[in-house]
């Protein structure tokens, strides 16, 4: 095996547009272009996680378990 070729070769990726707002993305924020895109996802992420549609509440009226 020949020594002297590097057997790790990090390739550039190609820049992706930052899903937000579409501009080039920052390594440090990858895959969004700042900071401040990468809290809009998050909060889009959070605010998505706590509505969770369709579910019914559970307030102490659902049926009871027949046994
Ligand atoms: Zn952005």
């Amino acid at each position: 095996m020949p020594n002297n070729v590097p057997d790790k070769i990090t390739p550039l990726r190609p820049k992706r547009p930052c899903p937000e707002c579409g501009k080039p993305s920052e390594r440090a924020f990858y895959p969004f272009c700042s900071k401040r895109c990468k809290e809009i996802d998050l909060n889009r992420w959070f605010s998505g996680a706590y509505v969770i549609p369709g579910r019914p509440t559970e307030d102490g009226d659902d049926e009871p378990p027949s046994e």
